[in-house]
């Protein structure tokens, strides 16, 4: 089989397209129940720190990168899956302490795997992947909080990015009134056709401010973290809420309390990676009825598994728009 292989050695860390046999793979005593043919990946941010070796995801060497897979089972020594299930995978430290997607072949634990929902293909799941599933959660929090369209605007930070994209386009079809704040202020009309009703320069969120400012938001999906997600919270209305699941401009958060404790604002943390089975399929029976496939083709780029070390080094630098699935098998 192909995959990309991390290897590490005194000279670092290298990622590389490789040919092995699949008796490499872990087995069923090691978390490897299930054996899928996978057919699509994708890059996501921390595919991108994989697999560059940019910060420490990767916790035993070699390692298959690849945080999200889409395929068909092949065997499987559970009960839970037959040969020929559609399935797909997000997270679990797949790609990071056990061996991931960016590969022809997988085996992973079978609780790890949920079931493709029915209407959708393969190639779609993963042109969501583990940003779209995010993107879902943060909106499932935000209604989840009460929000409704009529409660105001929501600010999109990191809007060109994967999370960032689909997360605007779900909320703009939910009838939200969505604010799209990026460093790249020429993919305004790409924001615009996807659902933003303005685009502000993340420049505007990015300096250090005030302990309040001006209440502007109802609601926020932050993909930043830092100075961003500090003002996002300093500028949410009164009861409003802030979902956070990103870190593109930093781990820190130099906030106060006051927005919290003066507006009774709400800051959600959100985290795909170890979310509950019941939730990751609730977050996909919505994908399924309410992602926009015209949206998703226009946020969606195509490579081959040769392409995922250049990718991920390219999605760490703000230079990928959108989603970019991977067909392992081109
Ligand atoms: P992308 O790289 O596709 O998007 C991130 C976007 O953030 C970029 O496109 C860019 O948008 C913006 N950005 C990049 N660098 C900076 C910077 N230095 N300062 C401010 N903005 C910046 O990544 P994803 O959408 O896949 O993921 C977004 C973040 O969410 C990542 O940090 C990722 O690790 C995290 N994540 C967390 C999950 C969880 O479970 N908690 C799940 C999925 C992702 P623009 O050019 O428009 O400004």
């Amino acid at each position: 089989m192909k995959a990309i292989l991390i290897t590490r050695n005194e000279s670092g860390q290298h990622a590389r397209l490789s040919e092995m046999d699949q008796s490499a793979l872990p087995g069923p005593e090691a978390g490897g129940e299930v054996l899928v043919d996978v057919e699509y990946s994708t890059i996501n941010y921390k595919d991108g720190l994989a697999l560059t070796g940019q910060a420490p995801v990767v916790r035993s060497f070699p390692m298959v990168p690849g945080i999200d897979f889409a395929g068909t089972v092949r065997e499987s020594s559970s009960v839970q899956w037959r040969p020929g299930d559609a399935v797909i995978l997000n997270g679990w430290g797949v790609g990071e302490a056990h061996w991931g997607g960016l590969a022809q072949c997988a085996r992973v634990r079978a609780d790890w795997l949920i079931r493709r929902p029915a209407g959708m293909d393969a190639r779609t799941t993963m042109a969501l992947g583990t940003a779209g599933y995010t993107a879902m959660l943060c909106v499932m929090a935000l209604q989840r909080h009460g929000l409704t369209p009529d409660s105001g605007p929501v600010l999109v930070t990191g809007s060109s990015g994967g999370v960032g994209s689909v997360a605007i386009s779900l909320l703009s079809r939910l009838g939200f009134r969505v604010v799209a704040s990026t460093g790249r202020t020429g993919e305004a009309a790409y924001l615009t056709t996807l659902g933003a009703v303005e685009v502000i320069d993340r420049a505007e969120m990015s300096k250090p401010g005030k302990a309040l400012g001006k209440e502007r938001w109802a609601g926020v999906v932050d993909s930043v973290g830092s100075t961003t997600l500090a003002n996002a919270c300093a500028t949410t209305r009164y009861g409003g809420a802030v979902t956070a699941f990103g870190l593109a401009g930093g781990m820190d958060l130099p906030a106060t309390v006051a927005p919290f404790i003066l507006r009774g604002v709400t800051l959600y943390g959100i985290d795909s990676v170890m979310a509950p089975r019941p939730v990751r399929e609730a977050a996909w029976q919505r994908l399924a009825a309410e992602a926009d496939a015209q949206a998703l083709a226009a946020i969606t780029t195509q490579a081959g598994l040769a392409d995922a070390p250049s990718l991920g080094a390219d999605i760490l630098q703000g230079r990928v728009r959108g989603r970019v699935v991977i067909d392992v098998n081109q």
